[in-house]
């Protein structure tokens, strides 16, 4: 058994204010890392504005974070960053900031990174980071990754360090000026991390109990949810959570629909939680052994898997419907990904995830 959470955690209304402490811990001239609107908009900036003039904290700010953020970006913030001679990063926003703010704080210690061998790199050491999530999604402020979009391999890919954030705070309250189609994919993701964790060859006592519990909150929003209720309590049930779900992936990792989801995120721009979404009905009922699927749709609070899968198939719905030899060579890419496949706990062949993807795009009636 192992278990890894390194990172200081506050969770709360107003935790930026109360445990300020800790940013000049970091110190003194910070790169702030944010996209273009979302951290103006949650009033995250503001609040972590108002601790760097109390503690005199000089900074830069790089606002230039897309969604499902390019190796080139990261590259021409650390330039940023670097001239600017900054101690620690800050990022600030959905998984997308905050998966750049790591690989920012990588390249800012190691000159040598670029576009052809960021991926492939041995462990290496990273800049401190404080990361403010304003989605309840990714969970990204508590587990070690950084997903970017490769495009040499055409995919969206994890760095393979280990970076996580030395502290994160969350506060519900940034996620309320989300619109109801974000917040209901960012959920989908963080419940998609729960059930690949829960389901997992490297699920353990802990991480278990974690997503058992992370189960339970989420549970309770799937009415609201239903019912685009976004009221304070389920604003903080869905950020718990998130935050949950991340520190189960952090142990297990993610295994099947994340890395089949990628390429639909890279090809067709389905956002990530969606992408998830639309394999996760076929993911769940293709397990040959059910039990740990029933005992996740018991700590939901239902009685029946098809009643979870009633709600994911009504939210995870699109347009886009992949060719069937595209999806086919989707399932040749899955089938080498070994990264993923050794986190399914169930021997699977390229012929099931080609079943998979087709089901899931309801192309399977022939
Ligand atoms: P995101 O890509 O960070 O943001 C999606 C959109 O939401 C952006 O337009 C963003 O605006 C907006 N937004 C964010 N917070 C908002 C707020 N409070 N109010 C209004 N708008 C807001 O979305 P995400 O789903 O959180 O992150 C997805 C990324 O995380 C993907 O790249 C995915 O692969 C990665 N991921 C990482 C992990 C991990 O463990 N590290 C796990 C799962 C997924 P702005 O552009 O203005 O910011
Ligand atoms: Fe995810």
């Amino acid at each position: 058994m192992q278990f890894q959470m390194p990172v200081k955690t506050f969770f709360g209304e107003n935790v930026i204010w109360t445990h300020r402490q800790y940013f000049s811990h970091f110190g003194s001239r910070a790169l702030l890392v944010t996209g273009k609107n979302s951290a103006k908009k949650s009033g995250a900036l503001e609040d972590v504005l108002k601790v760097l003039e109390e503690q005199t904290i000089s900074y830069v700010h790089f606002d230039e974070i897309e969604e499902n953020p390019s190796v080139a970006t990261v590259l021409k913030a650390t330039q940023l960053g670097r001239e600017a001679q900054v101690d620690f990063v800050i990022g600030i926003g959905g998984g997308s900031p905050l998966d750049a703010s790591k690989a920012i704080a990588m390249c800012l210690l190691n000159e040598d990174l670029n576009e052809e061998n960021i991926f492939s790199q041995p462990p290496r050491e990273a800049l401190p980071v404080i990361a403010v999530p304003t989605t309840s999604g990714t969970g990204s402020e508590v587990t070690q990754y950084a997903v970017l979009t490769d495009h040499i391999d055409q995919t969206k890919k994890n760095l393979g360090q280990t970076i996580f954030p030395k502290v994160a705070y969350l506060d519900p309250r940034y996620t309320y000026s989300l619109n109801p189609e974000i917040s209901l994919h960012t959920a989908v993701d963080a419940f998609t991390h729960l059930a690949e964790g829960f389901l997992n060859s490297n699920a353990s006592e802990v991480s278990d109990a974690l997503a058992i519990r992370g189960f339970k909150v989420f549970g309770a929003c799937l009415k609201p949810l239903e019912a685009s209720d976004y009221r304070k309590e389920v604003r903080e049930d869905l950020m718990l959570a998130s935050m949950l779900a991340g520190m189960v992936i952090a142990q297990t990792g993610t295994s099947l629909p994340h890395g089949m989801g990628y390429g639909l995120t890279y090809h067709y721009g389905l956002p990530h939680g969606l992408a998830n979404g639309i394999l996760f009905s076929a993911y769940l009922e293709q397990f040959k052994d059910q039990s740990k699927v029933n005992e996740m749709v018991k700590a939901l609070g239902l009685s029946e898997l098809s009643e979870l899968t009633a709600y994911l198939r009504k939210w995870n719905q699109t347009e886009t419907v992949p060719s069937e030899e595209v999806l086919g060579e989707f399932a040749a890419q899955m089938a080498q990904n070994q990264g993923k496949l050794k986190n399914h706990p169930e021997k699977v062949t390229e012929e099931e995830l080609l079943k998979l993807y087709l089901k899931s795009f309801e192309l399977d009636h022939h």
